[in-house]
């Protein structure tokens, strides 16, 4: 499953059971963990059979092992992210070509090998599942908050990695490259994403450059927003000169 499917799942795993627990979730960690495990592709640069794809990183024993620090701390706040990273092996990569589950434990292969990734079905049901997460960020306003500056947001660049990479990969041809159907969503993503990131630069350049006084009003937060744009564009119109 591609980046798409996997934020789709994870938002709704994630926000489902944050509601259920009557918890708050972190939409930017909801997504960065929503699609985390497929950092494998990127750690097996430097151990192929340590970080294979969908081994390691997408085993419910790592999952359930790296987790434990935060039940301990944070107890059920910290289930809704537990259900976003099972959401990525349990359902997304599951049903689509299966994962060594129960690594180290057992190296089995564990899951359904009949929706092949790319197929027409894999790419019908994450387009389905972008429609109806999407639809329900819009509504519950957590799409609208992605673009308000916040501390953490910049961690959003691992999010943005997991859409730019398929997309780049289409233009080189590679076999794992996203199909052309995906390439809207992804685009939405890439700019959401993005716009997010750089917003948030534009928060910090503009209290380094004293553009958002400590005193501004919270009635000004548009402006503030505005204003924290439009030095980012100038910065990076700078930077490119
Ligand atoms: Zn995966």
């Amino acid at each position: 499953m591609f980046a798409i499917g996997h934020f789709a799942l994870g938002y709704l795993a994630g926000k489902g059971s944050s509601s259920l627990l009557k918890v708050k979730i972190n939409i930017p960690l909801l997504l960065v963990l929503a699609v985390l495990p497929d950092i494998d592709l990127f750690l097996q640069q430097f151990d192929d059979l340590l970080f294979m794809h969908r081994g390691a990183t997408h085993s419910i024993v790592t999952f359930t092992v790296l987790m434990i620090p935060f039940f301990i701390k944070y107890r059920k706040q910290a289930i809704p992210y537990y259900a976003v990273l099972l959401s990525h092996s349990l359902i997304g990569d599951f049903f689509t070509g299966g994962i060594e589950l129960f690594w180290p434990v057992s190296q089995t292969w564990v899951g359904n090998f009949l929706v092949e990734i790319g197929s027409l079905t894999d790419v019908a049901v994450e387009f389905g599942l972008f429609a109806v997460s999407t639809a329900l960020m819009f509504k519950t306003g957590d799409l609208q908050r992605l673009l308000k500056p916040k501390k953490y947001n910049w961690i959003l660049l691992i999010a943005l990695g997991a859409v730019v990479g398929p997309m780049l990969a289409r233009t080189r041809g590679f076999e794992s490259s996203l199909p052309l159907l995906l390439m809207p969503p992804s685009i939405f993503w890439a700019v959401l994403l993005s716009s997010s990131l750089l917003i948030g630069l534009g928060k910090k350049l503009s209290n380094i450059f004293g553009a958002g006084g400590k005193s501004e009003a919270p009635a000004n937060n548009s402006n503030s927003a505005r204003q924290s744009i439009t030095i980012t564009y100038a910065y990076v119109i700078l930077v490119s000169l």
